[in-house]
């Protein structure tokens, strides 16, 4: 057991990244308002103890509202390009710190050392981005109906911004939030998954030295820990204008009521039940590919995990075989060791998950095709390794409808035109993530219509899991509608203000009204 963290060097990381050793007491980390209960996080990949955060308490949560919006007073008042520097010594830290942050992301959360890595560089390209953005928030002009004056439209930002986020991407999402929010002239807290506290302390260590070093206040970002309680504080609080959270479709229905309800702002980031179609024009070697890495990539823990393959009946056992085949060749381990394909899941709770859904799709009526399991013995002590399964099925089944948050991936044939496999992947209450593989343009382009694909994200000979940060990023339906990272999605972290500026000496008013005096 020891051995994991010796021979990876998590000890160094956590050491590096400023987290105190498990007997060392529990990691406050800087401007972490917390004197609360002890949350102790267990990492899933070799179930031992990795260090502990205290939780956030109401007195706590006043203080660091306290210190976000004095922090705001200063923050909103530099230029928005001197903020975007900030952004960029952020980015800047963060590429020093990319393995040990990395490593920390895989040890926490059980996803392999490369997506961990990976996860870490997307932090570093959204601050790239926002470093650019930070010369561009621009609003229009328009020409007044009024002689002699002028009309434009500017952005301002909103005050303190929450973040809500889930743990399976337990840095990324903060940053993508963050380094936007920041360059708005936002200031924001933070409460990371109570089931990834560690890499939360990792992150705010990483920006408070950012921050100190530039004599600025450390409330630019707060860290706030523990589980829904505390996100209720922000979700009910209306100091802060904007909810930034990514989470399930459950927590999500909760977080929109509760915000809507005070007329606040929400970003909502939520469940997906993503789909690849694989029309008889696919090219099956970059189909399997596509579906293997979407299926159990992250051991089937991304938002964006393809979770459905709608085959046509025409190729549909030649697709069947060859994803089964690769099934086969996939190894699962701890994974830090690069060989491993597969991790763990989070938590034994997400064990029960997706054993519940295997037993569920066979009394549905399904069959299976690759065998599940839970794995036990040497290296799978933490009782979090399942066998990545495929499991034939029909789209209408209840199971199917829900996104299990597990690698399970279900098999649905379609006959006919593409326009029958468009039915079945809009068919589902989620509208997040959608590919289709096809050397055809016009199924592609049938897919890509107003009359196809409804997610937030549709793809054409990629699978469905991963983006770009330079998109926008979200999805529809009970996905949420939120999003964020690239293109214009900054506008939802500022205000939008009309200004109209008279430079004659008349008053005309608008709509040619006449009010003689
Ligand atoms: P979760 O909903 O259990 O928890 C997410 C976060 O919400 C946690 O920080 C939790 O403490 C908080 N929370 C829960 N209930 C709350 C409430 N009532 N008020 C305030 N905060 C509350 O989700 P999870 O298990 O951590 O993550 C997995 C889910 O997240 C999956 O459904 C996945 O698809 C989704 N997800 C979506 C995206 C996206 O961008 N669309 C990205 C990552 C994860």
């Amino acid at each position: 057991m020891e051995a994991i963290a010796t021979n990876f060097g998590i000890k160094e990381a956590l050491n590096q990244l400023g987290i105190k050793a498990v007997n060392e007491g529990t990691s406050t980390g800087s401007n972490n308002f917390s004197n609360g209960d002890i949350i102790d996080s267990f990492s899933p990949v070799d179930g031992e103890l990795i260090a502990s955060v205290k939780s956030t308490t109401r007195e706590d949560y006043e203080m660091a509202m306290k210190t976000a919006t004095q922090a705001f007073k200063t923050w909103r008042l530099m230029p928005a390009p001197q903020r975007g520097e900030i952004v960029r010594q952020f980015g800047e830290k963060l590429r020093e710190n990319k393995e040990a942050l990395g490593k920390l992301v895989s040890y926490e959360m059980g996803k392999s050392y490369q997506e961990g890595l990976g996860e870490v560089q997307e932090m570093i390209d959204i601050c790239d981005f926002a470093v650019g953005l930070s010369r561009q928030l621009h609003g229009l002009t328009m020409h007044s109906e009024r002689p002699g004056h002028r009309m434009y439209e500017q952005y301002h930002p909103l005050g303190v911004v929450g973040i809500i986020s889930a743990f399976n991407f337990p840095v990324a999402v903060w940053s993508w939030n963050t380094a936007l929010a920041w360059i708005c002239g936002d200031v924001c807290i933070w409460k990371p998954s109570e089931k990834t506290p560690i890499c939360g302390v990792a992150c705010q260590n990483i920006i408070a030295e950012v921050l100190r070093e530039n004599n600025l206040p450390e409330g630019i970002s707060c860290l706030i820990n523990g589980d829904y309680k505390v996100g209720e504080f922000m979700t009910k609080d209306t100091r802060v204008p904007l909810i930034s959270a990514t989470g399930s479709t459950r927590m999500g229905k909760i977080v929109a009521k509760e915000v809507a309800g005070r007329l606040g702002k929400s970003l909502l980031e939520l469940g997906g039940n993503n789909a690849i179609i694989v029309t008889p024009d696919a090219d099956i070697k970059m189909t399997v590919i596509g579906a293997v890495f979407g299926a159990v990539g992250t051991a089937g823990q991304r938002c964006t995990s393809t979770r459905r393959l709608i085959i046509h009946e025409s190729i549909y056992d030649k697709v069947k075989n060859a994803v089964a085949d690769a099934y086969k060749q996939l190894r699962i381990g701890n994974p830090l060791d690069e060989t491993n394909h597969v991790g763990p899941l989070i938590d034994k709770d997400a064990v029960k998950m997706y054993e519940n859904a295997l037993e569920r799709v066979v009394e549905e009526g399904g069959k299976i095709v690759v065998d599940g399991g839970v794995l036990s013995g040497d290296g799978y002590e933490s009782g979090c390794y399942v066998k990545p399964a495929i499991a034939e099925a029909e789209n209408h089944f209840e199971i199917v409808q829900h996104e299990t948050f597990a690698p399970v991936l279900y098999l649905i044939k379609y006959s006919g035109d593409v326009e029958n496999a468009i039915e079945f992947q809009n068919g589902v209450a989620q509208g997040l993530s959608s590919a289709i593989m096809t050397n055809n343009l016009r199924e592609a382009e049938r897919f890509l219509s107003h009359a196809g694909s409804d997610c937030g994200i549709a793809n054409v000979n990629i699978g469905t899991s991963g983006a770009e940060i330079g998109g926008a990023f979200g999805g529809e339906k009970e996905t949420g509608g939120g999003r964020e990272s690239g293109s214009d999605a900054w506008k939802i972290y500022m205000r939008r203000q009309t200004n109209t500026i008279n430079y004659t000496t008349e008053l005309p008013l608008a709509q040619g009204i006449k009010f003689d005096l």
